[in-house]
């Protein structure tokens, strides 16, 4: 293959490296450029002599300036850049730019499991919710033996999933803080994939009762909805309790049956892990493409990460609906910068070893190219962590940037999930269908059993933006309907899920 760049963006002078072998000094791209050294795939290459205070731009944006001479044809690497510093958040524009919407996508449906509340499942899962980690062991030993002897007799049924963590006691449970897991647990109880109410598992003298959990909830909980395990005679018993509450639940999963449902019943949730330089050129803009598809379809997408977005806020809030919008955005983001000072951190704490290694040199290119995901749309709605999302278009739902902090978070509300991958990570949900897109062949080639999607056809020029996403929009309305299983699906990768915490433990 000959020696190869892209270029995202006319005003670039930076290029990302596409050969997956990376070039070699000396080495002549097709404009004539000559590579001054050894430079890896997905690093980047200057495109013109830099002198030192000059801005380095990748995706027409000022991801550093160099603090000393790069001449043409170099490597890019992280010391040559210092970093800019975040927007500040009380100079943002306010919805100046806001979009007109794009034309509608009539048409496109799935088969999904209708739920009372108007939500729709791509799966059809028996939740069991537990309200402290004490239970969590017997829950899991009680799910195994529900999964071995109950859902061969119920095929309708896909599995059984217990909603364990590590919050409920031994924290400050009245701390404003404390609001994010409570409500997390709460809305992943009624993620749309757990079909009727959920069957709750309490230990008894734990601070997170089932009443605080569900709150203005709990009065709809059905009768014998709840198990406490200090009232249960013995280990045996609780188990067998736990089953014969299951198994009646299970008798009406079963009865549930896919019909066919508008595509704007879904609700995706994007995030991006192990992302390197090539992501916010293949994946990350594929999957905008598909973002701006679904809301043209009328179905919500998410995209969260604060850490992410918030050397990006400036694009989004400017993109917002309306000046309500943009300055929720910003009470998030004002929000997140406080937790992280009191850290005495902050965002520039994001970026991974694999993020360098894959040719990312900081949190600002890493976040322009992690937004690209979030398409071209108007910004519709903003949710705090772990709130439900009951908007459609396009939402910010805050979260880390922590891939299962993050998937946790969105579980609040989404129906399918997308993750982007550049390094690679074989992360699944057990509640949603994860697909996962990666920025590069060379890692569809060596992981051929858990990608679904190769976006790394873009920078060879084999397939576009638009191809790929129109192939990722119609893979999740078939992952949706239950036609195809993802990779994770296959494997059954369920990763725990892991409650952001932000309060007080005692
Ligand atoms: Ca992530």
């Amino acid at each position: 293959m000959q020696p190869l760049f892209v270029r995202i963006h006319e005003s670039d002078n930076v290029g990302i490296i596409v050969n997956a072998e990376g070039v070699k000094p000396g080495a002549e791209f097709a404009d004539g450029l000559i590579a001054a050294e050894a430079i890896p795939q997905s690093h980047k290459i200057t495109l013109r002599d830099l002198g030192p205070g000059d801005a380095v731009l990748r995706y027409g944006a000022v991801i550093g300036h160099a603090n000393r001479p790069i001449p043409r044809g170099s490597w890019v690497r992280e010391a040559l850049l210092d970093m800019p510093a975040a927007p500040a958040l009380d100079e943002l524009p306010l919805a100046n730019a806001t979009p007109a919407d794009l034309p509608a996508l009539e048409g496109y449906t799935f088969e999904g499991y209708r739920n009372p509340d108007g939500t729709v499942g791509t799966r059809n899962i028996l939740g069991i919710t537990t309200t402290v980690q004490c239970v969590a062991p017997t829950v899991d030993y009680a799910v195994q033996r529900i999964r071995a002897e109950l859902l061969p007799r119920f095929p309708n049924v896909d599995d059984a999933v217990a909603v364990t963590h590590t919050y409920g006691c031994g924290v400050a449970i009245d701390a404003p803080g404390a609001a994010i897991p409570i409500r997390t647990i709460r809305n992943i109880s009624h993620n749309p994939n757990f079909g009727g109410n959920p069957l709750v598992v309490s230990l008894g003298c734990e601070k997170l009762q089932p009443a605080r959990l569900f709150s203005n909830d709990f009065p709809v909980l059905e009768n014998n909805s709840i198990i406490r395990l200090q009232d249960e005679q013995g280990f045996e018993a609780t188990v067998a309790a736990i089953m014969r509450a299951a198994e009646t639940r299970l008798i009406k999963l079963d009865r549930r049956r896919r019909e066919t449902c508008p595509a704007s019943d879904l609700i995706v949730g994007l995030q991006c892990g192990g992302s390197d330089a090539f992501s916010g050129v293949t994946c990350n803009p594929a999957v905008g493409f598909a973002a701006d598809l679904l809301v043209r379809a009328g179905a919500t997408v998410m995209f969260s990460e604060v850490t992410e977005v918030r050397d990006a806020v400036h694009l989004l809030t400017a993109r917002a609906a309306s000046k309500e919008v943009a300055l929720d955005l910003i009470r998030e983001m004002r929000w997140y910068d406080e937790y992280l000072s009191q850290g005495q951190s902050d965002r520039s704490a994001n970026t991974t070893p694999g993020n360098k290694r894959g040719g990312l040199n900081n949190i600002v290119e890493k976040s322009l190219g992690s937004v690209a995901k979030a398409g071209t749309t108007a910004l519709k709605a903003v949710a705090s962590h772990g709130e439900k999302v009951t908007a459609k278009g396009l939402v910010f739902a805050a979260t880390p940037a922590g891939d299962f902090m993050c998937g946790t978070l969105q579980l609040a509300s989404m129906n399918m999930h997308v993750f982007t991958t550049g390094e690679g990570s074989p992360y699944g949900l057990a509640l949603v269908p994860v697909v996962k897109v990666s920025s590069r062949t060379t890692l569809a080639e060596k992981w051929p059993d858990l990608i679904d999607l190769d976006a790394g056809r873009i920078a060879t020029g084999s397939a576009t933006i638009q191809s790929i996403g129109w192939e990722l929009f119609q893979l999740l309305l078939d992952v949706a309907s239950g036609r195809r299983q993802t990779w994770a699906e296959r494997w059954k990768l369920h990763n725990a899920l892991t409650l952001f915490n932000p309060g007080p433990v005692t």
